[in-house]
Order: C-alpha cells, then structure tokens, then sequence
C-alpha cells in the first residue's frame, strides 16, 4: 500500500476508526492480551491492559490503545518429557487479525529514520461496542534490518532493543495517534513505565504549540496536566533504567534534560523510566491497597493513589456462569455492581453451572494429557508466569503429606500452567520440578503442568477448578488477577494475604487465607511454615467442606460471586480510573 500524503490523512483512515477519532484517552502499555490468536502479551500486565479497554467499550468511554506488534509474540510453550522449557517463535499472521492502516509515522533510532506503521483491532465488550487498538509495526521493507526485529519479540533482546522498543512505543505512539488524527487527546495514561517516554514527546509538543523551539519549564506542567501513570512492580530492580549515555545515542533529548529540571529526568547517569512517569504524571498508581501503601515506601516522596484492579467480567465469565447470570441477574453486563444479587441465586444451580464449567475444562486437560482427572476430585488450579516470587511449588513442599491429606480426607488433584521467561532458568528449572514430581505424588494425587498457558486455557482454567490456589512471597503480589475471575466464576480462593485478597479475603466466606498479614504485623515469614500453614488450611477446613458439607462449600462459592465479583471488575475499575485520573 502507498503511504498517504501527510496532508489528508483522514481521508485515508479506516472508516471503522474514524468514527474513533474523538477519543479523549490514550491508553498505553507494552503488551496488550486482547485475544488468544494474538500472542502479543506475557501475563497480567497484558491482560489488565486488555480489560480496561473492554470496559471502556461497554462504557462508551472515548479511548484508544496504543500497543506494540510482536510478529513472534511472547513465546509458543513447550514442554520435553522431562520438563524443560522450549521457547518456540509463535506462528501467527497479523493480517488474520489486525487491519493495516496506510498512515506512517517515523522516529529518529541512533540516526537512522525508522519508520512505523500501525495495524487496527477493535477490542469488544459484550456486544457490539468497541475502542479501537494500535499495534505499532516497524517492520517494513524501507527499514534496516534490525530496525525491523523491533517488532518481533515482547521482552527478548538486550537493553538497547528494549529501549529501542519503548521508544517506537512511546514517542511514535504519539506521532501515530496525531497523524491519524486524534485531535481530542485529553490524557495520555501509561500502563506501567515501558511508555513513559512519551512525555517526551508531548513536551515537544508542547514547546512547538508555544511557538519555541525547545521546551521550557511551563511545559513540564502542561505535559503532567495529560498524564497518568500506573505503577505495576513493587520491587526497584523491575523497573527500566537505562544509561543517560545510551539514550542519548538512541535518541535526540531536549536540552532541559540539561537544565535546573535535570533531576526531573535522571539520576546518576541513567534515565529511569519509571522515575519519568512520576515526575510528569499528575496522577500516579498503584493496584491494590497494599501495593499502593509499598510504592509509597519505594518512591517516597511521591503521592501514589490506589486503585485496585478488576477484571471484565463478560470475558472472563464461563459460558455456563453467563446463562446462570443471564437468568438471575438481567442486565449484569452493562452493571457489574449487580453482580452482588448473586447473592439470592439458589446454590444447587451455581454448582450445577460450576459443574458445567469443571466437564469443559477436565475433557479438554484429560484429551491434552491423558491425565485422567476425575469431575469427583477436589480440583485445585495453579496458572501464572512460573518465576519465583510467586512460589509455584509451595504446595509440593511436602508431598508425603499432601498425598496423606487426599488419602485420608478426600482425593485431591492439581493443574499447573504457565510460562517462565526465556532467560529465567530459575522459573524454567521450578516447572521441571513440578513436571517431574508428578509420578511421585500418585496415585494419591493425580497432577498435570498443562503446556502454553494463554488466555483460552486461563478461561477455561479459573472456571472449571474447584479451588484456585496463589502463594505469592508478600509483598511482591502487586494486585494478583486471575484469582478475580476465578471468583467471578464462582471458585473460592485459597490464598497468601498479599496483592487484591488482603481486600477480597473473608476467612470462610469468600475464600481462605494461608496464614496471617505476615506483613502486617512486620513479621518475616518462610516457605516452610507458609507451606505448613497451607496444608493445615487444607487439611483441617477446605477438604473436609467440599467433601462433607457441599452445601458449604457452594455457600463460599456464592459469597465469592456476589461480594468479589461486583467489586473486582474492571467497570469499577475505570470508574475509578475516569473519576480520579482522567477527567479531573
Ligand atoms: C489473568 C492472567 C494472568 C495474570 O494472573 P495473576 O494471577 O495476576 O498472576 C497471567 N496470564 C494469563 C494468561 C492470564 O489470563
């Protein structure tokens, strides 16, 4: 396709998104998990991204994503007969997917001109309501070849493909969203630092309106004016540093880097991007209240908000919750609040719906594995990126008494999924081990680490599990999602305090704790007694329930629907999100 001539650009411009165009927000985050055939996201970050856009379709809420393409994605996930991790490139065709939009934009890499494209999805609510979504590309014929690669990997390559990456991100972002047109751009939010560069751009910007040629300290405040930044990680070393010396070699930086607003851009010799979002947002993050309370500490002395994430639940919902739903609760849709009159719904048929959702999911992993779980069995799910913090193999600390357990209070089972990150060999070697300590645990308990976990087998995971397990090392948990669509979908939790169920914890009424607020109370804890802690919690409550007392156990299931499901959404999630940091 030609490239339009820059002076009619809408005339160019996909119709569908013309009708787009008075967007008043942009929403910008490294990856985007909009959908299982495009395997352009690694896990929650991705996934939140994805739902507040869905959210902001159901709400009519004029917004536009801004993403990068990955022409091989995260990673396809396979696992050898002795568990070890293969990364394979993911076969996937954008053009199946994404509608190439003719307009270019380019940036300056290192002095060379690189120029971007953009390829068009429309995120969906439940129904016909869309916000539309740019996948940035710079992979184009005209580029140089490694210019290219830029648009291959989310999270591979060295540093300076990473900052290359969130320069495209960042920078041509914003030049993408003028070209098309965009003229209504009210603020500018960056999920995470990884886009933070654009306040940058938006400085520019606002000196050329000025009519000089560089900006001025005027325009640090009209810049913080548009943004808003949402911090994910609470430890430092998870944050994008990189050296002042490298960025200037990627990049031309203004000369108030230089100036008395030095300080507002890096730190001994480095520009930290994390650090930028702060110093040019004038409202800042974090995702649960924990998490915010943490920030505060690590970043000390800026004002950090909290808003607690959600998830949208139409997406998330398994087929059978959503005729459960449609049946009791007209309209839960469009009013995620109502989810609260779950609450009235009779138990027999959330167990009838939940039954449902546990046969999709048992067939698919018993034709996957031939696993052979059994619909019976007390089910528990472990699925999230396989890297420490997140203690994936706490519950097989000790399988001797995880077997005496399902022997003597009823059989349990287990499903693990997720990816570790290519270079994490310590995630990589933790799946092995639970891979292979799987012939240890029968036949007692039946186990199975299920292979490519993405967001069709998430969905049918956090349905069809009778109980959903997270052991986080606290307080590394910054919010923790996929334990709300397990609620949702009426799965009580069993979990560590630490990220969203320190607020959606109700010992025996939505879920289980494993242990006290450690944190708290400033004590330390170890893996092994929160091991210990889990399996008494197991032993003595949760096992017995399920198999004694059904009733009980539906009552939790219940519980958890109505009083997580109609708070952790992503619809209270981007109410908060408009009433605070947008439109203030
Ligand atoms: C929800 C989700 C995540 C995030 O789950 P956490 O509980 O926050 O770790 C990661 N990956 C996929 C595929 C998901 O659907």
């Amino acid at each position: 396709m030609m490239p339009s001539a820059p002076d009619k650009p809408l005339l160019s411009v996909d119709a569908s998104l013309r009708e787009k165009l008075f967007a008043k927000v942009a929403y910008f985050s490294m990856e985007m998990a909009v959908d299982e055939e495009i395997p352009t996201y690694s896990g929650g970050l991705g996934v939140l991204a994805a739902d507040t856009l869905r959210a902001a379709a159901g709400a009519a809420l004029p917004m536009v994503g801004v993403t990068l393409l990955y022409r091989r994605g995260y990673f396809f996930q396979r696992l050898d007969a002795q568990g070890w991790q293969r990364e394979e490139a993911v076969a996937w065709s954008p053009e199946d997917f994404l509608c190439e939009l003719p307009e270019r934009v380019s940036v300056v890499l290192e002095g060379r001109t690189v120029q971007v494209r953009a390829w068009l999805f429309l995120i969906r609510d439940a129904g016909e309501a869309t916000v539309p979504i740019l996948f940035l590309d710079t992979d184009l014929p005209e580029n140089a070849p490694w210019d290219r690669t830029l648009s291959h990997s989310l999270y591979g390559g060295d540093s300076r493909y990473r900052l290359c990456q969130e320069v495209i991100l960042g920078i041509g972002g914003v030049r993408m969203l003028r070209k098309l047109g965009f003229g209504q751009l009210e603020l500018f939010h960056m999920n995470e630092g990884h886009s933070s560069l654009l306040t940058l751009e938006l400085l520019e910007e606002a000196a050329k309106r000025a009519g000089r040629t560089e900006p001025i300290g005027e325009d640090i405040e009209a810049v913080r004016k548009k943004c808003a930044f949402t911090t994910h990680t609470p430890v430092s070393a998870g944050h994008d540093r990189f050296p002042l010396e490298m960025v200037r070699k990627t990049i031309d930086l203004p000369s108030i880097v230089d100036s008395e607003h030095k300080g507002r851009f890096c730190c001994d010799g480095e520009i930290n991007l994390t650090h930028l979002a702060f110093q040019f947002s004038h409202y800042i993050n974090g995702v649960a209240k924990r998490h915010s309370e943490v920030s505060r500490a690590l970043f000390y002395p800026a004002t950090i908000d909290s808003i607690t994430n959600g998830i949208h639940v139409p997406y998330w919902s398994s087929p059978p919750m959503q005729a459960l739903f449609d049946r009791h609760i007209p309209g839960w849709r469009a009013d995620a609040f109502s989810i609260r009159y779950a609450i009235a719904i009779p138990l027999e048929e959330i167990r009838e719906a939940h039954e449902e959702s546990k046969a999709r999911l048992l067939q698919y992993v018993n034709r996957e594995t031939n696993a052979g779980m059994s619909m019976e069995a007390l089910t528990i799910g472990f699925a999230r990126r396989a890297t420490a913090y997140k203690r994936p193999e706490l519950i097989l600390t000790d399988l001797d008494r995880l077997k005496r357990i399902s022997r003597e209070k009823g059989p349990i089972q287990l499903l693990f999924a997720g990816k570790a990150h290519p270079q994490d060999e310590e995630g990589k070697r933790a799946i092995q081990r639970i891979v292979q300590s799987r012939s240890r645990l029968l036949p007692e308990v039946r186990m199975v680490y299920l292979a490519e976990y993405d967001l069709a087998l998430a969905r049918l995971l956090v349905a069809g599990v009778d109980l959903w397990l997270n052991t986080p090392q606290p307080p590394l948990e910054a919010s923790g999602t996929s334990g709300m669509k397990a609620a949702v979908n009426g799965v009580p939790n069993l979990s560590i305090l630490d990220g969203w169920w320190i607020e959606g914890c109700i010992e025996g009424v939505t879920g289980w704790s494993i242990g006290p607020d450690h944190y708290r109370r400033k004590e330390s804890s170890d893996a092994q007694q929160d091991a210990q802690e889990l399996y008494e919690k197991l032993e003595r409550v949760i096992v017995p329930l399920f198999y004694e007392n059904g009733e009980g156990y539906a009552e939790v299931m219940r519980q958890g629907i109505a009083l997580n499901g109609s708070f952790f959404n992503a619809q209270r999630m981007l109410q908060q999100y408009v009433l605070k940091a947008y439109f203030v």
